[in-house]
């Protein structure tokens, strides 16, 4: 059984916005408290040395700008890497720009359509006003997250909807979610998961990063004590559900 973790950080440098590094920071705190020693490759444009290593890789979000940056990149140096990081059970977290683009295409604004890379079946165009704001969801049953609940923060124009090859991340209790119509947020489909949510995600919500460092494992982990980051979880579900926050 490994007693190592390698994370791979995709553009680090250009798609790392509304704190999404704290999703880095929580996954290699909650490796080294089981005992495992963690390395983090940064895969940059041109970069993929290292990448069949790669245990979890994370894909934050960025703006259109960025998005535009590293697509092609995305597509001619680290596709073909990805592809078979999934085929082999790799992990993956994509947050907001980095979810759009592992699916098939990201439409920006101006009507300009960015190739994904097709990892996950949903389809994204950006739409007029720009959802912004809290966000809890209700996760997906299947993934038998305890608690349920996942919290967060949304802030995007893209409208991302799913196909057949993925199952949502959950169902919205408050706030938009992928496309503020259907009511889904997120998209997963085998050990890659997507959402909009940014906060950053995983510090509040240790049962999704666990069930993600799991899943990269291939191997059950032991508990800690979470109730200091359940209590902040728990603080903003109240808050956002309990209506006492005016928009
Ligand atoms: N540019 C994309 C959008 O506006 C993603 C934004 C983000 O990553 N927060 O939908």
């Amino acid at each position: 059984m490994g007693h190592r973790l390698t994370i791979g950080w995709l553009y680090s440098d250009l798609m790392n916005i509304y704190g999404d590094r704290g999703n880095i920071q929580t996954l290699i705190q909650r490796a080294r408290w089981r005992g495992l020693e963690v390395r983090v490759l940064e895969l940059g444009k041109g970069a993929s040395e290292g990448i069949e290593t790669v245990d979890v890789f994370f894909f934050g979000g960025g703006q259109d700008k960025e998005q535009e940056l590293v697509y092609d990149d995305l597509l001619e140096t680290k596709a073909i890497h990805l592809a078979n990081a999934m085929q082999r059970g790799a992990a993956f977290l994509a947050v907001c720009g980095g979810y759009q683009l592992l699916g098939h295409y990201y439409q920006t604004a101006q009507g300009e359509r960015l190739p994904g890379i097709g990892l996950l079946d949903v389809r994204t165009v950006a739409g007029g006003k720009r959802c912004i704001g809290d966000v809890v969801i209700e996760s997906d049953a299947e993934l038998g997250l305890q608690p349920r609940t996942l919290v967060g923060f949304e802030n995007h124009s893209g409208r991302t909807y799913l196909g057949d090859g993925v199952r949502p991340l959950g169902r919205v209790r408050r706030g938009n979610g992928n496309n503020g119509e259907d009511g889904s947020e997120g998209a997963v489909s085998g050990n890659i998961f997507g959402t909009y949510l940014h906060g950053s995600l995983l510090p509040k919500n240790p049962h999704l990063t666990d069930l993600i460092l799991s899943r990269a494992l291939n191997r059950e982990l032991e508990p800690l004590d979470d109730s200091l980051e359940l209590a902040a979880h728990n603080w903003i579900k109240d808050r956002e559900l309990s209506g006492s926050r005016r928009a």
